[in-house]
């Protein structure tokens, strides 16, 4: 059985770093789709072209665009035994098509990481990213503080994320109030459905979230086995 996990969160809730985390626990890859899209930015592909104005704005790239991003990205070899989706879905069209790409595939494990907004604005406006490999550093980011601007990682300049000053993150943090918070209703009732603390420690969270990913795994396989004895 694959194991479906999606993050649901305010941007700076943690998604990206926790959802690292579970990738190495669960040896499953993480599909992030700010990095896709970045990514495509960084190319100058025709995707990056399309999307590029949308991003800087804060705003919510078109579901047509996110569904197709996503469908390809699901259909590689490597997500067969399951994937950390961060990002995905946004919007109750994303989720409702998200639904039907699972045909088949078994049940997802929503998860939200619940954080009050005043922390989130003051954890976007300190969070760096190397421009090199991408690696976040925030109050919250990952061991070896940025201290003289440089990552941890490989050595690379630590940058602002264009997305990352007030006006913009003011515009992301209505987007995910008014578009993205409606999916949690719409999650909430499905037995695999956890909500999290996200303003707890780092670490605190993490087990948190593993704990409700082993919950979700249970529901899975009991209602795999019942599907089996069902006539
Ligand atoms: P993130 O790195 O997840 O904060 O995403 C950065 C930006 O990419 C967002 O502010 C949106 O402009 C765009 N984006 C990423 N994922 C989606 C999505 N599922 N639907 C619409 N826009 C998205």
């Amino acid at each position: 059985m694959s194991l479906n996990i999606v993050m649901i969160g305010p941007p700076g809730a943690g998604k990206g770093t926790q959802a690292e985390r579970l990738t190495r626990a669960y040896g499953i890859p993480k599909i992030s789709t700010g990095e896709i899209l970045r990514d495509a930015v960084s190319a100058g592909s025709g995707l990056g072209h399309q999307v590029s104005e949308t991003i800087a704005a804060g705003k919510l790239v078109s579901d047509d665009i996110m569904i197709r991003v996503v469908e390809e990205r699901l259909a590689r070899p490597d997500v067969a035994t399951g994937f950390i989706l961060d990002g995905f879905p946004r919007t109750v069209v994303q989720a409702r098509s998200l639904d039907a790409m699972m045909e088949g595939r078994g049940p997802i494990i929503p998860i939200v990481i619940e954080v009050p907004e005043d922390e989130i604005a003051r954890r976007l406006t300190q969070r760096r990213v190397c421009g090199d490999c991408g690696a976040t550093y925030g109050a919250f980011g990952p061991t070896g503080a940025p201290d003289a601007g440089r990552c941890a990682k490989c050595g690379g300049v630590l940058v602002q994320r264009k997305d990352d000053d007030d006006r913009v993150i003011r515009q992301r943090l209505h987007v995910y109030a008014e578009i993205t918070e409606p999916l949690i209703e719409f999650y909430h009732t499905r037995p695999t459905f956890a909500s999290i603390d996200g303003g707890q420690p780092p670490a605190r969270v993490t087990e948190d979230l593993r704990a409700a990913v082993e919950a979700g795994m249970a529901v899975a396989r009991n209602d795999a086995r019942g599907e089996k004895g069902r006539p």
